[in-house]
């Protein structure tokens, strides 16, 4: 609750909308995120179980690797992980553990990290290199206790009592996968942008964040009491009794205008002037589709694949996807369904698969390299093709050859399942993404090879502009209104025209009103976007005059600046309120 403390205000890249207040939950960062909590005299017998739970699994885990390792590279390699278990054993890290968990009554993570960098501190000074060395050993053990006990609490066991607003250097979409929405009210990050996958995450589960504040985590302290307007991007650590009353109303005033947006929803949706526009619901599991999608909007133009695989943390099986994609196509009463083949790589790292950039052996590429799961994906989204309007599309398309590649793994794919006497829908659409600039200069021949386009303006703004989506140093270069932006949007939107392919635009661009204003004008009669931006996208499509909206565009495309671009669009959208 607001406290003596003085409020301090931060201003960072508003992520998700919406307003919260609660107490903070610290992420350090050391190597891998550290919680910092208090606890209570109750919670400490409950802080020495996770201890104890958390020492048994590293063993076993420790003996497991040591078998493995023994059985395939002979005993002496093994011999380490006998000393790593010496390590995990030693009763001085556990007794000092427990010590400065009773005394200092902080969490059982956050008190063994601090005995384990003072043990480290001092066996760095040692001049015997044997012991020096051991500094590795206890860093290995370390970590491994350490995810074990940070691990159990992102994956529910939640050990705080309240909810709490998660403050970070950065968050992973495997970490935000494992938290338990259920404790959870805000994300804030020193780092990031408006299109990571964590903020589109926390955008479809309507948890408000702000990203890219550069220094929270050094600015905000364990157990600060916090409140979050994610639509301005502001963060108050300590704030007032008056702030926080005055959001309560903020909130409570577009809760309203939310109500009058779900009202609409009966309504077609179309512009003042009789342009139907299709509307279409991003999601990333079945759990996401709500009676809305099924009866208010026209599909699911984009079904991220990638969390079926974050949140097992490796390779799901054909079977597991099947039932995955036949509970999505049951549930979208014939609607169309794109199935979106893995997207892995860059910020969405399974163990095992390390390739973090943006520009490496990320999407279709990963899936190339990797037929084995590229083809047990495509197998289970083509079993499941029969309950539904299927469809499937590529990410990341680069070329022709990417794309025949693709095309070739998919029939042989078709192939087997004929053979195999499984049956499947034999004329399934398959599109590709548009989110490379070489996709937009080659987009003719592209279109000779599929059935349908969806443009990524996430990536193709990125790679477009070479501004990492990830990197809040370079995110005022993030510019969705740079003319280059605009110019490349409006050849895609004309290129599908006259090949006579559909095309939809699945990037967060459709979900933000100014945007989905600058795409219906560029040409755009299709958009998807998050399910909870779809009532608000629909009620402002139902006050614009395409006409209009089309003239302003000509003018737009006269500019040579994304920020009088942006004002000019943000000025047609508040006229349209009145
Ligand atoms: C995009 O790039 O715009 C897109 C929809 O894909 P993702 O955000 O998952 O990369
Ligand atoms: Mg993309």
């Amino acid at each position: 609750m607001a406290n003596n403390s003085k409020e301090v205000v931060l201003k960072g890249i508003p992520a998700s909308p919406g307003i919260c207040h609660g107490f903070a939950m610290l992420f350090a960062q050391i190597n891998i995120d550290i919680p910092v909590y208090d606890i209570s005299e109750d919670g400490i017998s409950i802080e020495k179980e996770r201890f104890e739970k958390a020492i048994i699994a590293t063993r076993e885990e420790i003996i497991q690797i040591r078998d493995q390792v023994s059985n395939s590279l002979g005993k002496d390699e093994a011999l380490i992980f006998d000393a790593h278990l010496m390590v995990l054993e030693d009763n001085a890290l556990i007794t000092e553990t427990i010590q400065h968990l009773e005394q200092n009554k902080q969490n059982v993570e956050y008190s063994f990290n601090v005995v384990v960098e003072r043990y480290i501190n001092f066996f760095k000074t040692i001049e015997d290199e044997y012991l020096r060395e051991r500094v590795s050993d206890i860093k290995d053990v370390s970590r491994r206790v350490l995810n074990n006990l940070v691990g159990a609490i992102k994956n529910g066991g939640q050990s705080t009592q309240h909810s709490r607003i998660i403050v970070s250097e950065d968050i992973t979409p495997s970490q935000a996968v494992g938290f338990d929405k259920n404790n959870l009210l805000g994300f804030i990050t020193d780092s990031g942008g408006a299109t990571s996958h964590f903020v589109i995450m926390s955008r479809s589960l309507k948890i408000p964040a702000v990203v890219g504040l550069h220094n929270a985590t050094e600015k905000i302290k364990p157990n600060d009491y916090l409140l979050i307007d994610g639509y301005e991007g502001l963060v108050f650590i300590n704030p007032t009794t008056e702030t926080i009353k005055e959001y309560d109303q903020i909130a409570n005033k577009h809760l309203e205008i939310e109500r009058t947006f779900q009202e609409e929803l009966v309504e077609k949706t179309e512009t003042l002037d009789g342009q139907s526009i299709e509307l279409m619901a991003n999601i990333e599991s079945s759990n996401d589709i709500s009676e809305s999608v099924q009866n208010s909007f026209d599909g699911i133009g984009l079904f991220r694949t990638e969390s079926i695989y974050l949140k097992k943390n490796g390779m799901p099986s054909e079977e597991e996807q099947f039932e995955e994609y036949t509970s999505v196509a049951k549930n979208t009463n014939g609607k169309p369904v794109i199935i979106r083949t893995l997207d892995i790589g860059g910020d969405k790292l399974i163990n095992g698969v390390h390739d973090d950039s943006f520009l490496g052996l990320r999407a279709i590429r990963f899936c190339l390299e990797n037929l084995t799961i590229f083809k047990t994906q495509l197998r289970a989204i083509l079993r499941a093709s029969v309950f539904g309007d299927i469809r499937i599309m590529y990410p990341m398309i680069s070329g022709t050859e990417e794309l025949d590649k693709a095309n070739y793994i998919f029939n042989e794919v078709k192939e087997e399942l004929l053979s195999e006497k499984i049956a499947f829908n034999p004329d399934i659409q398959v599109g590709a993404m548009i989110e490379l600039p070489s996709a937009v200069s080659i987009i003719d021949l592209l279109a000779k090879k599929v059935d349908f386009f969806s443009v990524g303006t996430n990536d193709l703004i990125q790679y477009l502009m070479a501004v990492d989506r990830m990197d809040d140093r370079v995110s005022h270069l993030y510019q969705p209104t740079h003319p280059a932006v605009l110019r490349s949007l409006k050849t895609i939107f004309e290129q599908s025209e006259s090949n006579q392919k559909p095309v939809c635009v699945c990037g967060e661009m459709a979900g933000d009103p100014i945007y989905a204003a600058l795409l219906i004008g560029l040409g755009a009669r299709s958009l998807s976007a998050s399910i909870s931006r779809l009532p608000e996208i629909k009620h402002y499509i139902r006050l614009m005059n395409l006409g209009e909206l089309k003239e302003l565009i000509n003018e737009l495309m006269t500019l040579d600046q994304a920020e009088p671009i942006e004002q000019k669009l943000i000025a047609f959208l508040e006229k349209l309120k009145h």
